[in-house]
């Protein structure tokens, strides 16, 4: 069988690295490469029904072992392209045996240190996988890949009991897409993990609730001349709105667990003026209740200068995926036991931003996200342990197993 590592160093070679300003799906070349690529060695590994999407999402399924049919399907979803913010290109990756201390990268100058990084100090006598400091790695996410292949390809060549296995790699995930064209009724599971997080031992699966306000300042611009009594200054309006808002409630005063208002543009002359407010609150009432509070300082300020001054038109964005996962408990009791049975803690905690599982979740896929291993993500500072990324593929093998031996809700 082909080890982790070598599926890990080969799709890494492929620059898969997602273009915004594309618009096509997916959004460059090189995904359609990989996805076409991994759609063959997960054929030769003996996957059935591997089909390829428009936007080159890659779909594959095991049947289950006869016996095992009303085990629930589980699937296993990773995401192939890289991130927008570092080169994906030429990545020349080494592998390094660590024991400690700063870690050179190639000739570009830079040092992975653990002053800098501290999860490096967990890592000493893991073996690393590092960048020579110019480009990402993309263990975010072909360490994922790797390590479902990994697990799939264990469990046929082993002749491992499992019930209905369906695997989905997706494109352009960095850009948000990952989820948006995602055939939840075709793919067959009926909830699944992403293999998409940082250190083994994580499982995530709380998200904040987000919506997006667009306020609209209509104002009046005439002569400063003669502007006694006339002029509304939509500027000075916006200006009011924002701070009519709580200062203590914003992106940069708040964490854990705490919601907030993020002024996040704002655009403004005196005869018209635009802003748009991010809400974020772990609380979908909370979230409703901050919805409630932009109207009402809209109505304080249309009382004081006009019906019609201030415009409010705000758009859920996405929702917590916690409020579906309570309804599937199994989910994470599967993977706190796979965890465990590794030697790990599992630790969660509350995703400040929204995620692919938490879409897929309420597209009917309940989907928490468990770690990979890698670290660093979106950076040339990126690295993965592949005793990490090994541990994983024994995480998803026990999860597979648990089920197959019949652990239920
Ligand atoms: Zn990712």
């Amino acid at each position: 069988m082909t080890k982790l590592i070598d599926r890990f160093l080969r799709y890494i070679k492929v620059d898969t690295q997602a273009n915004p300003n594309s618009g096509a799906h997916p959004t460059s070349p090189g995904q359609r490469m990989l996805s076409h690529y991994l759609a063959d060695e997960l054929r030769q590994i003996g996957m059935e029904n591997v089909r390829t999407s428009d936007q080159a999402y890659l779909y594959a399924e095991l049947s289950a072992t006869p016996g095992l049919e009303n085990v629930p399907a589980l699937g296993l979803i990773a995401h192939v392209d890289t991130s927008p913010d570092a080169s994906g290109s030429n990545v020349r990756a080494s592998v390094v045996e660590y024991e400690g201390g700063e870690i050179p990268l190639g000739d570009s100058g830079r040092i992975l240190s653990p002053d800098e990084f501290p999860s490096l100090r967990r890592l000493v006598g893991h073996r690393l996988i590092v960048t020579d400091g110019t480009t990402l790695l993309g263990a975010d996410n072909k360490a994922g890949v790797a390590e479902i292949i990994q697990a799939m390809d264990t469990i046929i060549s082993k002749g491992i009991p499992h019930g209905k296995l369906c695997v989905a790699f997706t494109t352009d995930e960095e850009l948000g897409y990952g989820a948006d064209f995602f055939d939840v009724e075709n793919f067959g599971a009926k909830y699944a993990y992403t293999i998409d997080g940082g250190a083994v031992g994580e499982i995530q699966y709380a998200n904040f609730n987000a919506a997006q306000a667009r306020i609209k300042i209509v104002g009046k611009s005439i002569h400063t001349g003669s502007a006694k009594g006339i002029m509304k200054n939509a500027s000075c309006i916006a200006c009011e709105f924002e701070s009519m808002l709580p200062p203590d409630e914003t992106p940069q005063t708040t964490e854990d667990r705490e919601g907030f208002y993020h002024l996040s543009s704002m655009k403004s002359g005196v005869g018209e003026g635009q802003m748009v407010y991010l809400l974020r609150d772990f609380d979908r009432a909370m979230l409703e209740e901050r919805k409630q509070f932009i109207y009402s300082i809209a109505d304080t300020l249309n009382q004081k200068y006009g019906d019609g001054t201030v415009l409010v038109d705000i758009e859920d964005q996405y929702f917590n995926m916690e409020e579906i996962i309570a309804q599937h408990p199994i989910l994470i009791k599967l993977a706190e036991k796979a965890i465990y049975d590794v030697g790990y803690i599992p630790i969660s905690w509350p995703v400040r931003g929204g995620t692919d599982g938490a879409t897929l979740s309420y597209k009917g896929l309940p989907c928490p996200n468990l770690g990979t291993g890698g670290y660093n993500p979106h950076g040339v500072y990126e690295f993965a342990s592949l005793n990490e990324m090994e541990i994983a593929v024994d995480i998803i093998l026990n999860i597979i197993d648990s089920l197959a031996k019949g652990i239920t809700e």
